[in-house]
């Protein structure tokens, strides 16, 4: 069965979400953990996280998502900034720790300057303080497009990030498609080179998820702009051989694409659902 969801709003809790994705005939979803602009985190409310978890088992939901804000950055030439950075990473998996399975996804960061060494390792120091023995949430690194002094545009870059990690058994992969293609991976037409270089240089096995995009720009534009499914420049073919492609068929796969309402994302649902094999 296909593992697919989509981006929702957190603002009604986790029950409201879970019923969102039933409604739109999701098993998964993506949320923010908090405002991705400003940073305040509402407390977790218990009867809405019981609540939610009775459906989440119920309807035998695959692992959840849980997205960092935008305005973290963990290799920030400020120090300020970074150390913000850390304590709300910190609070936030304390969160999903109460959700089994739970996946933290983040954007390794923009090294505002400092260049991709120091950025690297200001990453990694700073996951090595927050990453747990006994934390049960799997930190992800975004692949991306590589736009301006962002970190993690080449799975190389991600690579070095995990190598330095001391506990990096907690530590996983989500492959954004339009970040991807806008970064110079060309999945429409080498697909199976892509993964293949994914393989040798990350490894499959640190892949969960993979956020389903179609994108506005073209192959390299490091442009970032996430368009609807089939309506972009990576395009249906393509997108209907990712989730039928024995090495990503099983992953848990969430689209981030530019939908005004809910409704919008149901039908993208659906007809991958109809495409998948
Ligand atoms: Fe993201
Ligand atoms: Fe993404
Ligand atoms: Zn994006």
């Amino acid at each position: 069965m296909l593992k697919i969801g989509c981006h929702l709003s957190s603002v009604g809790g986790f029950k409201a979400m879970a019923l969102s994705a039933k409604e739109i005939g999701a098993n998964t979803f993506q949320y923010f953990t908090r405002n991705p602009r400003g940073c305040v985190a509402k407390p977790i409310e218990k009867e809405d996280l019981n609540e939610f978890l009775k459906i989440y088992k119920e309807e035998n939901f695959a692992p959840i998502v849980a997205h960092c804000p935008y305005t973290l950055n963990l290799c920030s030439a400020k120090e300020n900034i970074r150390s913000f950075s850390k304590s709300v990473f910190k609070d936030d998996i304390t969160r999903t720790d109460l959700i089994p399975g739970s996946f933290y996804n983040f954007h390794p960061g923009s090294h505002t300057g400092q260049g991709t060494e120091t950025g690297i390792k200001q990453i990694c120091d700073a996951l090595n303080d927050i990453i747990t023995k006994e934390q049960k949430t799997t930190i992800l690194l975004e692949t991306m497009a590589g736009k301006g002094s962002e970190i993690g545009g080449k799975f190389e870059e991600l690579r070095r990030i995990i190598d330095n990690i001391n506990i990096n058994e907690k530590i996983g992969v989500c492959l954004d498609t339009c970040h991807i293609f806008d970064g110079g991976y060309d999945i429409v037409s080498n697909l199976e080179g892509v993964i293949e270089e994914f393989d040798k240089i990350i490894g499959l096995e640190r892949l969960y998820v993979i956020h389903l995009n179609d994108s506005k720009n073209t192959l390299g534009s490091k442009k970032d702009r996430h368009e609807l499914i089939g309506k972009g420049n990576i395009g249906i073919k393509a997108i209907e051989k990712i989730i039928n492609h024995s090495k990503l068929k099983n992953l848990v796969f969430i689209l981030e694409t530019p939908q005004e309402t809910l409704g919008g994302y149901a039908k993208e649902i659906e007809m991958l659902k109809s495409l998948r094999k």
